[in-house]
C-alpha cells in the first residue's frame, strides 16, 4: 500500500536530524532552540501539587478557565487589548499547532499564503498540507528586513494570509513601527487573515519593544496571534501555548482543534494560571537571553564567524565564509562531527535558499558554560585548520 503524500518533498525536519546528529557524536547542541538549564522549580512544584490535588481530568475544550483568564489579564496589561476569555482565547498543545490550526481554520485548497523566507520550518508544509500554495517573499539580504513593496507585489486575488514571525526564528529580526504601518496600509486595501507567531515575546533585547498585533485593532480583526510558554516559561518539552483570535475566527479554529487534540494536559495549565500572577517571572527572560547573546559573542571573539545583530529570540545567525565556501549542511554536518558542536544550517528555513548561503544559526538559550565550551572548540577547530592551510 503506497499513500499519495500530501507533502511530497518533505523530508524529517533539520531540528530533528542535527539533534539525532549532535548525540550521535556527542557534540554540544547550539542547534534546535531548547534551553539547557533547568527551568522554574516552584512552576514544576505547583504541577505536582495540581496531580496531587485531583486535577488530572480533561480541562474544558478551549482550556482551563483559570489559566485563559489569567492570559486575558495579562494581555491587557501588556498590550492593551482585552480578549474575552470565554471566546478568544484558546489553550493549545504548543504554538506550532495553534498555527497549523489557525492555517486550517481558514485554508482551502489553491489558497495561496504569503511567508517570509528564512522561516520557522512549519509554515510551508502546514500550509501545503491544506492544499493550499505557499508564496515565499524574501528577506532582504543586507539585514533581513521586510521590503513591503515586495510583499504588495506578492498579493494575488487568491492570496488568503500572511504569516508574520516577530522577534522572528531564525533572524532574531524584530517588527519595527515603520513596518505595523506598512502592514495596516496593505489590509487596509486587501482582505487578507494575519497569522502572527509571537513566541518570543518575551525575549526583545537592547531596549526594543515587542510590537504585538494585539495591540493594533486593524490587524487584529483579522488576526490569530500564537503564544508558546515553552519559550516564556523555559520549558518547550511542555509543548503548551494558546491562540488568541476575534471570535468568529476563534469559532473556527475551535471546530479544528476540538476534534483534534481536543484540551491539553490539566496540572501544568492549572500551575500555569497561578505562576502568570507574578509578571516578574516573564518579563525578567529578555535580559537574561540579552546576556546569554552578548556572552556568546564576547565567548567567540577571535572567530571568523560574522555575527549579525540579533534584536530577540533564542537564536543569532552568522556568516562562516572567511571559515569556509561548503554548503551549510555539509559545514554543520562537519562541524559536529569534527568540532564536536551543532548548528543549524540556514537554508533549512528557506524553500529557495540563496545560491550563496554561507549562514548558520546559534542558539543561545544555554548555560554560560556551555556556551563557553562550544566557543573554545570552535576556535581551536578554526586554529587547526589555519595551521593546516
Ligand atoms: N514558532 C517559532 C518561530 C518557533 O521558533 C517555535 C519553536 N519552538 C515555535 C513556533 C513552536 O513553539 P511550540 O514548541 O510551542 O510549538
Ligand atoms: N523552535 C525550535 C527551533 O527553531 C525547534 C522546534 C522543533 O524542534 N520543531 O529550533
Amino acid at each position: 500500500m503506497r499513500i499519495h503524500s500530501k507533502l511530497p518533498h518533505t523530508g524529517i525536519n533539520i531540528f530533528s536530524v542535527m539533534s539525532a546528529l549532535a548525540r550521535e557524536y556527542n557534540a554540544i547542541n547550539l542547534g534546535q532552540g531548547f534551553p539547557d538549564f533547568p527551568m522554574n522549580g516552584e512552576l514544576i512544584e505547583r504541577v505536582a501539587k495540581a496531580m496531587r490535588d485531583g486535577e488530572n481530568q480533561y480541562a474544558p475544550m478551549p482550556g482551563h478557565a483559570g489559566l485563559r483568564a489569567q492570559i486575558a489579564a495579562k494581555i491587557e496589561s501588556l498590550y492593551q487589548y482585552h480578549p474575552d476569555p470565554a471566546t478568544e482565547i484558546t489553550i493549545t498543545p504548543g504554538a506550532t499547532y495553534a498555527i497549523y490550526t489557525a492555517l486550517t481554520a481558514i485554508l482551502s485548497p489553491l489558497d495561496e499564503v504569503i511567508v517570509f523566507e528564512p522561516c520557522y520550518d512549519s509554515y510551508i508544509p502546514n500550509i501545503e498540507v491544506n492544499g493550499a500554495k505557499a508564496v515565499t517573499v524574501p528577506l532582504q539580504d543586507k539585514d533581513f528586513s521586510i521590503d513591503w513593496s515586495l510583499v504588495e507585489d506578492a498579493i494575488t486575488p487568491k492570496t488568503k494570509a500572511i504569516i508574520l514571525n516577530s522577534p522572528h526564528n531564525p533572524t532574531g529580526k524584530v517588527l519595527q513601527e515603520e513596518d505595523i504601518v506598512a502592514l495596516q496600509k496593505i489590509v487596509a486595501n486587501h482582505a487578507l487573515f494575519l497569522v502572527s507567531d509571537e513566541v518570543y515575546e518575551h525575549l526583545v533585547f537592547d531596549g526594543l519593544n515587542h510590537l504585538s498585533f494585539l495591540q493594533y485593532p486593524d490587524l487584529m480583526e483579522r488576526s490569530f496571534v500564537c503564544f508558546s510558554f515553552g519559550k516564556t516559561y523555559n520549558c518547550t518539552g511542555w509543548k503548551l501555548g494558546y491562540c488568541v483570535a476575534p471570535e468568529p475566527l476563534m469559532n473556527e479554529f475551535r471546530k479544528i482543534h476540538q476534534y483534534n487534540a481536543f484540551t491539553c494536559h490539566t496540572p501544568s495549565q492549572v500551575a500555569l494560571a497561578d505562576f502568570l500572577t507574578v509578571p516578574a517571572h516573564y518579563l525578567q527572560q529578555s535580559k537574561l537571553m540579552q546576556e546569554k547573546r552578548d556572552y556568546l559573542i564576547e565567548c567567540m571573539k577571535g572567530s571568523r564567524f560574522r555575527f549579525l545583530p540579533s534584536y530577540g529570540s533564542f537564536f543569532i545567525c552568522a556568516d562562516y565564509s572567511a571559515i569556509s565556501m561548503e554548503n551549510d549542511l555539509e559545514f554543520t554536518e562537519r562541524l559536529t562531527k569534527e568540532a564536536g558542536v551543532t548548528l543549524i544550517p540556514l537554508s533549512s528555513f528557506y524553500r529557495n535558499p540563496p545560491l550563496h548561503n554561507h549562514f548558520v544559526r546559534f542558539c543561545f538559550a544555554k548555560e554560560n558554560n556551555t556556551l563557553k565550551e562550544a566557543a573554545n572548540r570552535l576556535l581551536s577547530y578554526e586554529a587547526g585548520l589555519r595551521s593546516a592551510h
